[in-house]
């Protein structure tokens, strides 16, 4: 199963439904539920235009938090 990141990893209100509607189940590396999720590569590849907007891809990874 590949892993990246899950939805409820994300904090941003719209990324997070992008990814809920759109991700694929995955194993997520930061809270290591299954959930559906974007691979790393797919958060570059789909959003990198959000991501760059609203994230420091690396740097701000650690302050994604789960519950
Ligand atoms: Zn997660």
């Amino acid at each position: 199963m590949d892993t990246g990141v899950c939805w409820h990893c994300i904090e941003d209100k719209y990324l997070r439904e992008i990814i809920r509607d759109q991700g694929k189940p995955l194993e997520c590396s930061v809270c290591n539920a299954t959930r559906n999720g974007f691979t790393v590569d797919e958060l570059g590849e789909q959003l990198e235009p959000i991501i760059r907007e609203n994230y420091q891809l690396g740097e701000d990874r650690q302050s994604l938090q789960c519950e």
